[in-house]
C-alpha cells in the first residue's frame, strides 16, 4: 500500500486528538488512541523506518524539527506494537544528520529508546506506480531494509509549498544533494509539487503521525514562530492527513498544489473530499490568528503565463525573491551551498559585514536559502530595483 493512494480509497480515515504538551504519561497514551482510531497496521517482528523533520540544527522548543518528546512517544509505541527493530534517520538539507539530531534532542530520543541512527545513502531505484513526472526514486538504502516508514513530520508553514507536513516530510528521503536537483528539475511550483506527489507513490508501507502540538507558523519551515496549537494527527493517507491539518490552520487545500494533485489522483472530490475525522469537525477546531504564508505557488506560476518580453516589468511586481540582510547575515555560507542553482556569492563590505549577492535571472525561487539560514538573515519579497541592490556578477 502506497503512501499516497493512485486509486479511489473511499472515506480515508485521520484521527485528530487534542494534546497540550509533550508530558511522556499523556502522549503514549494519546498516540496509542490516535494510532488505534486510524487503522495502525500488526508490526509483529516488522523492520521499522522512523523519519522525523530533521530541518536544521535547532532546540526543540523552535518547532523547526519534529519535538523529542514526540519521537520517543512513537519509539515506546512501537516497540509495545512488537517492532522487531527501529531505526531513525533524515537527510537535512546542509547538515550532517547527526549534528541535527543531536541539537534536535532526536538523537538522543533514538538512542534512549533502543533505536538505532541511520544515515541516508541512496538505495535501490524504486517504481513509482501512477507516477505522472517521475517515475523511479533513488530513496535512502534504508528503506530497502525496512517494512514500514513511520513518519513524523512537525506541522508548519512553508516558503515553497504554503504548508508542510506529512506529504512534504517524505522529500528528505532522498539523500543529500539529490533534493537540489529535485529542485533545479521541477522549479515550477505545480510540477515541483506533482513531483512530491510521485515521490509518495514510490513507497509501499508507511504510516504518519503529525507533530501539531507545537506547530510552526509565519516564516516557515525553518525562521517561523512557535504556535500551540495542542493536536496531534494520525493517518494511513499522508494527503487526507494533510488536507485536514492544513485546513485546521486557516488554508483552502485546494489551492496547495501537491494536495490538490494528491487528492485528484486519489479519486476524491475537490470541493467535499470525504475524509473520515469521527467526531472533529475541522470547522469547529480551526486555530484562530495561526500567521499563514501565502500562496506563493500561485504567484510564481502567473509569472510563467506572462509573454517573455514583459518578465522584467512583472518580476517587479509578482515574484518573490530572497532578500538578504547584511545586518544580520554571519557568513556562514549554508545559503550558498543549499542553492541548487548556484545563485548566491558571498561578497564582503568595506566595513567588514557580510553580503550575500545573488544573480536574479538564475534564481529559480526553491527558497531553501530560506530555510536554512541559522540567523533569519533572508526573507522573502517582492523585487524592488534600486540602484543599491546587491547583485552577483554586477
Ligand atoms: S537564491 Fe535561494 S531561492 Fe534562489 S535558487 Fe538559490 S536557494 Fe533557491
Ligand atoms: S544569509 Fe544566512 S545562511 Fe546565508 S551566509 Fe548569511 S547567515 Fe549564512
Amino acid at each position: 500500500m502506497s503512501t499516497i493512494q493512485p486509486t479511489t480509497r473511499a472515506n480515508p480515515k485521520v484521527a485528530v486528538l487534542s494534546c497540550d504538551g509533550y508530558d511522556p504519561e499523556i502522549l503514549d497514551k494519546i498516540i496509542d488512541q490516535a494510532a488505534g482510531e486510524a487503522g495502525f497496521p500488526d508490526i509483529t517482528g516488522k523492520r521499522i523506518l522512523v523519519k522525523p523533520n530533521l530541518l536544521k540544527a535547532a532546540a526543540p522548543e523552535e518547532a523547526v524539527t519534529t519535538h523529542p518528546g514526540f519521537v520517543a512517544a512513537v519509539l515506546r509505541f512501537l516497540w509495545k506494537r512488537g517492532a522487531a527493530s527501529i531505526q531513525v534517520g533524515d537527510s537535512p538539507g546542509h547538515q550532517n544528520s547527526r549534528a541535527v539530531g543531536k541539537a534536535s534532542g532526536i538523537f538522543q530520543a533514538a538512542m534512549d529508546g533502543g533505536a538505532s541512527w541511520v544515515d541516508f545513502v541512496p538505495g535501490e531505484p524504486r517504481h513509482a506506480a501512477g507516477a505522472k513526472l517521475v517515475k523511479s526514486f533513488r530513496l535512502a538504502s534504508a528503506l530497502d531494509d525496512c517494512d514500514l516508514v513511520v513518519n513524523l513530520p512537525k506541522l508548519k508553514t512553508h516558503r515553497l509549498a504554503s504548508y508542510t507536513g506529512a506529504v512534504k516530510n517524505l522529500f528528505g528521503l532522498l539523500p543529500g544533494l539529490a533534493k537540489s536537483s529535485m529542485h533545479l528539475r521541477f522549479s515550477d511550483k505545480i510540477q515541483f509539487g506533482t513531483m512530491l506527489v510521485d515521490l509518495g507513490l514510490s513507497i509501499e508501507n508507511s504510516f504518519h503521525f503529525l507533530d501539531g502540538i507545537v506547530a510552526m507558523q509565519g516564516e516557515g519551515p525553518g525562521n517561523g514562530d512557535p504556535f500551540p496549537l495542542g493536536l496531534v494527527f494520525a493517518s494511513k493517507d499522508a494527503a487526507a492527513l494533510d488536507w485536514v491539518a492544513a485546513s485546521t490552520i486557516g488554508y483552502d487545500p485546494r489551492k496547495i498544489p501537491y494536495l490538490r494533485d494528491a487528492m485528484g489522483r486519489g479519486g476524491h472530490a475537490l470541493e467535499s473530499p470525504g475524509i473520515d475525522t469521527g467526531s472533529y469537525v475541522i470547522e469547529k477546531k480551526r486555530a484562530k490568528g495561526f500567521k499563514l504564508l501565502p500562496y506563493t505557488a500561485q504567484a510564481n506560476a502567473s509569472l510563467s503565463e506572462i509573454p517573455h518580453y514583459l518578465e522584467p516589468l512583472a518580476m517587479r511586481f509578482l515574484a518573490e525573491r530572497p532578500i538578504f540582510n547584511k545586518e544580520r547575515c554571519e557568513g556562514c555560507s549554508a545559503c550558498i551551498r543549499i542553492c541548487p542553482a548556484e545563485a548566491l556569492e558571498l561578497g564582503r563590505l568595506k566595513d567588514g559585514k557580510f553580503q550575500v549577492l545573488i544573480d536574479d535571472k538564475a534564481c529559480i525561487t526553491c527558497y531553501c536559502c530560506h530555510e536554512v539560514c541559522p540567523v533569519g538573515a533572508v526573507s522573502i519579497g517582492k523585487i524592488v530595483w534600486r540602484p543599491g541592490r546587491q547583485r552577483k556578477g554586477k
